[in-house]
């Protein structure tokens, strides 16, 4: 069954896929052909439509401009060999965003208006997911108040939009991060676990202050003591510590990443051992000079394992070798990998498989 039916279309007379380098797909700067909307007014939903991606028309006063309503998600889809499409894992990111759309007074949407919505956009612009091995298409569903007001108040109106984008596998360079002790990204009781747009509008100028000091990205530490590791911001942290994988317990300052949840999962069971748990500073610099502390990376959607070269603490410079095939973040990549591409067995009915 198709379910683009349930979805009205108005397709492009235009179409950019001509014009998109396929093998050059820097991440985020390529926009499918279309987009899907749908309208919060009176208490409702509207029924989502499928239009031509395209400039909106706005008030100035829309609420969310002024105050911040205005949250996100991060997904992804891969084409498997067999041409059917997945979405990874749409429950735990329908669940999150609804997380983040309750924190933030905004209306919760179905799962069937969600996935209703993905597969319809999918089958639309099929040919702009990637094949090419380690490709996928970037989903990136946002929902942010509309009201023309001015007021200080929680929005009557909603838009929900669905963009997609292409993107290839995520090479970079190692990253070095500093560990941060004098801003804070989120504390507890606020935002943090929530993909709120200011987090990162906030996040923006720390963030610069460490590039130009040299560093890429900055790994986040509790807002009381600047004592505890939290992330890094679009990515959770995660170490290997005599062997076992450490990690931050999740709180109301952390995201919950899929990306992290599905990791844990794979290495238990690997039979590799993870602690979820506070990490001070402290600790992890003890752990570099006994040399117990052997890898450190990233992981989220984006990049799904981002190796870590250095992370300066007290202002040392501290340095992980290469991450090369046979270390746990790079088996543990090629494993998840495994799963979303159908290779091997999804026993967690991760994949949300649609038939194009
Ligand atoms: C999106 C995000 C992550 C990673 O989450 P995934 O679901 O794995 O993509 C981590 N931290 C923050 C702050 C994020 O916004």
């Amino acid at each position: 069954m198709t379910l683009t039916a349930t979805v009205p279309v108005q397709k492009t007379t235009h179409s950019r896929i001509a014009e998109t380098d396929f093998n050059n797909l820097e991440f985020g700067k390529y926009i499918s052909d279309h987009m899907l909307m749908a309208d919060w007014a009176n208490g409702k939903w509207s029924e989502p439509v499928i239009v031509p991606f395209g400039d909106l028309k706005m008030s100035p006063a829309m609420l969310s401009l002024h105050y911040g309503q205005s949250i996100f998600e991060g997904m992804k889809a891969y084409k498997k060999s067999d041409g059917t499409v997945n979405i990874f894992r749409p429950h735990k990111h329908l669940d999150r965003m609804n997380k983040s759309l309750d924190r933030m007074c905004m209306p919760a949407i179905s799962f069937d208006m969600f996935i209703q919505s993905l597969q319809a956009l999918i089958e639309v612009d099929s040919e702009w997911i990637p094949t090419s091995e380690g490709a996928s298409l970037y989903i990136r569903p946002i929902v942010f108040a509309s009201e023309s007001r001015l007021g200080v108040k929680v929005s009557d109106h909603y838009k929900f939009i669905i963009l997609t984008s292409p993107v290839g596998p995520y090479y970079s360079k190692p990253f070095r991060l500093k560990v941060e002790d004098h801003f804070t990204r989120t504390a507890e009781g606020g935002t943090g676990f929530a993909k709120c747009a200011g987090n990162y509008g906030g996040a923006f100028y720390p963030t610069h202050v460490a590039k130009q000091e040299g560093f890429d990205q900055i790994l986040w530490t509790d807002s009381k003591e600047h004592k505890y590791i939290d992330e890094v911001g679009m990515m959770n942290v995660m170490f290997v510590i005599n062997g076992k994988i450490v990690t931050p317990n999740l709180n109301s300052a952390i995201l919950d990443g899929i990306t992290r949840d599905s990791l844990l999962t794979i290495a238990r069971e690997t039979g590799i051992p993870v602690e979820e748990r506070r990490i001070s500073i402290d600790e992890l610099e003890a752990a570099f000079k006994n040399k117990t502390l052997t890898e450190a990376f990233g992981a989220g959607t984006a990049a799904v394992v981002a190796p870590i070269a250095v992370i300066r603490i007290h202002g040392i410079d501290y340095q992980f070798p290469v991450a090369g095939p046979s270390s746990i973040q790079q088996k543990l990549k090629a494993k998840l990998m495994d799963i979303r591409m159908g290779i091997t067995p999804d026993t967690h009915n991760w994949n949300y498989i649609v038939k194009i």
